[in-house]
């Protein structure tokens, strides 16, 4: 008797269009996060990943803008007497490293946050996490679950104390570390509609940092997870690197640098092509 294969083809799609289950989930893991002194790496995770037959997934395509950071971008900005560089040309979207499939760009709106807080007193983490949502929902559209909520965020940032691994292969303690991860998107398909390439992220955040330091990395961290998949070599952008005692707010180059991910092309967001379009997509069965 033959074994049963361990997974079997949903039904939804036809045949041509089946996906290995680890064709997705094996490119699965990105990992970014701040130490209390320097950074590491974003261009490096911790589990390289396989190479990818891109054939089976969505084309790259440009997501419309969220109204609000449109809104942002559209509106007059000052620039200083004697400034050699247009406000909207001043951001570090050179520093920012584009996912296996592409930025790190969401598009179902809005972006749901579930929170995990401390088990004991947990009323500080909460004062920060809620502060730094409240810092990026004008530009983005979030949306905080209750607690307890059963349905699944698109990030959730959880208590922990996090370690990272160093250049050298050490492993030294995080004040935050932030993971992604790919799956499909089957939520409110209708029928005919094919599943959407999507992402999740995780955060992980101390609770033992004096509560300027929790909120600046809160807000890093959450950068991070709404796009800002890097790190800025200016101290007073909320997106640079290292922990420093006085956390920056968010700045123009950190908007200018999130606009600059969100005009990027992505596959995630977009549902798997038709089968037409994928009849020369190789060895899809599983
Ligand atoms: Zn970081």
């Amino acid at each position: 008797m033959g074994r049963s294969p361990r997974w079997r083809p949903r039904s939804l799609l036809p045949r041509p269009l089946r996906l290995r289950r680890i064709s997705l989930w094996a490119i699965a893991l990105g990992v970014i996060g701040c130490l209390v002194l320097g950074a590491i790496d974003p261009s490096r995770s911790e589990e390289a990943p396989p190479p990818i037959d891109f054939s089976q997934f969505p084309a790259p395509q440009v997501h419309p803008m969220p109204e609000a950071l449109r809104r942002w971008r559209d509106q007059p900005k000052a620039r200083s007497p004697g400034a050699l560089v247009n406000p909207q040309d001043d951001h570090y979207f050179d520093q920012m490293v584009a996912s296996p499939l592409g930025h790190l760009v969401w598009s179902r709106w809005p972006v749901t946050i579930a929170l995990v807080p401390p088990t004991v007193a947990p009323d500080r983490w909460l004062t920060a996490v809620q502060q730094a949502i409240a810092d990026w929902s004008p530009y983005l559209p979030l949306e905080l679950l209750p607690v307890g909520s059963a349905e699944p965020a698109d990030i959730m940032i959880q208590w922990g104390n996090p370690t990272l691994r160093t250049e050298a292969g050490m492993s030294r303690a995080a004040n935050a570390r932030t993971t992604y991860e790919f799956y499909w998107d089957r939520r409110d398909l209708q029928k005919g509609d094919r599943p959407r390439l999507a992402h999740r992220m995780l955060i992980q955040l101390r609770a033992d940092r004096s509560p300027p330091q929790l909120l600046g990395t809160a807000r890093h961290e959450l950068g991070h997870a709404l796009g800002l998949w890097g790190h800025s070599r200016d101290r007073r952008d909320v997106m640079y690197a290292a922990a420093v005692a006085h956390p920056a707010h968010l700045s123009i180059r950190d908007l200018n640098t999130l606009v600059k991910v969100y005009e990027q092309p992505t596959r995630l967001g977009w549902a798997i092509a038709p089968a037409d379009a994928t009849s020369r997509a190789p060895a899809l069965l599983d």
